[in-house]
């Protein structure tokens, strides 16, 4: 336990630079701050060290209550799990050590982009740091790129990404859990409306760049139900996108200290089954993670969504999206 009169935890490394970064602006209840960054490619670690990542930013305005990533803003001492959407840490872009680092990618190399945050978050309107990366990416060959957003603002960058695909493998990976908007805005308060990405599915795959669309995470008795998947799937189908998943919740510990409370006040009768069902583990297990495989598969089919994001990306058959996405946090 921490007293007043305790002296303050030291702070290293990443938590160290966080600490001492400049306030860029303050808004709303939003700060946004200037991160120094020694390295912006990661590597995942493990079976995932085949897997190079990237993130614009750290901490994400959008605030889904489901949201997994908050345990990055841990790594900077920021315990507090609101304080991931609340303090948002844009990296100090420096195009010429950026460049220097994707000179040494290999041909063939996979590179995620937006495993812990939203790279086209509302800061990406300011800084447009992704932009100005996938500027550098259009001048590399032969990598095989993801992008996953909940933003529409992905299709501003439509032109560069047409330029990247020409020379690369490059698909966007748009999340849409639900195309109810009411629910949409209880579950992902500041995110795009679910029509808005899909008028940003139509616009990028007009543009000839590869899209899927990401029903995940599928929440019990909340966005779970066939016909809401198969309306996802089917819109998604329309407006132009190959591929359609979608992978059950995924709740460690930081996340579950946001995501509970939030079902205490808005869906009070699922309470007490989803502290059983998480209590011990942050998978669901049982028969339910199966039932949704197959329900996603006749889904899939019926719509002939049979383009299927690679292997490991974003749905591991064996880990599911987002724990693979949780293994990459420790390469931020
Ligand atoms: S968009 Fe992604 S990173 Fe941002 S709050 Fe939602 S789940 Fe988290």
């Amino acid at each position: 336990m921490l007293f007043d009169d305790d002296p303050p935890p030291k702070l290293i490394g990443i938590a160290r630079l966080a600490a001492s970064s400049d306030v860029l602006e303050a808004k709303r209840q939003v700060e946004y701050f200037e991160l120094e960054t020694r390295r912006f490619i990661g590597r995942g670690s493990g079976r995932m060290r085949s897997i190079y990542t990237l993130n614009p930013y750290r901490g994400c305005e959008f605030g889904c209550k489901y949201c997994y990533a908050r345990y990055a803003h841990e790594f900077m001492e920021l315990r507090d799990p609101l304080l991931f959407e609340r303090k948002i840490y844009a990296k100090q872009f420096r195009p010429a050590a950026f460049r220097a680092e994707l000179r040494r990618l290999k041909f063939g190399d996979t590179v995620w982009i937006g495993t812990a945050t939203d790279p086209y978050q509302p800061a990406e309107r300011r800084f447009n740091i992704t932009r100005q990366m996938l500027e550098a990416f259009a001048g590399e060959r032969g990598l095989d790129i993801g992008i996953t957003t909940k933003s529409d603002l992905v299709a501003r960058d439509a032109a560069v990404m047409t330029r990247i695909a020409n020379q690369n493998k490059l698909r966007v990976h748009l999340t849409i859990t639900t195309l109810d908007e009411r629910l949409a805005r209880l579950l992902e308060p500041l995110a795009p409306r679910p029509a808005l990405r899909l008028a940003a599915v139509a616009k990028l795959t007009e543009a000839g760049v590869p899209v899927s669309v990401l029903a995940h995470p599928v929440m019990p008795l909340i966005n779970d139900s066939e016909a809401s998947l198969e309306r996802v799937c089917e819109a998604a189908a329309r407006n132009g996108a190959t591929s359609f998943s979608a992978a059950p919740l995924f709740l460690q510990p930081c996340a579950q200290r946001v995501f509970l409370p939030f079902l205490e006040q808005r869906f009070p009768h699922l309470v007490r089954r989803y502290r059983e069902r998480f209590e011990k583990s942050a998978y669901l297990k049982g028969h339910y993670p199966a039932m949704i495989a197959e329900r996603v598969d006749q889904i899939r089919a019926r719509h002939k969504m049979m383009d299927r994001p690679a292997p490991e990306w974003p749905v591991s058959p064996v880990l599911g999206d987002q724990m693979v996405l949780f293994a990459l946090y420790s390469a931020k």
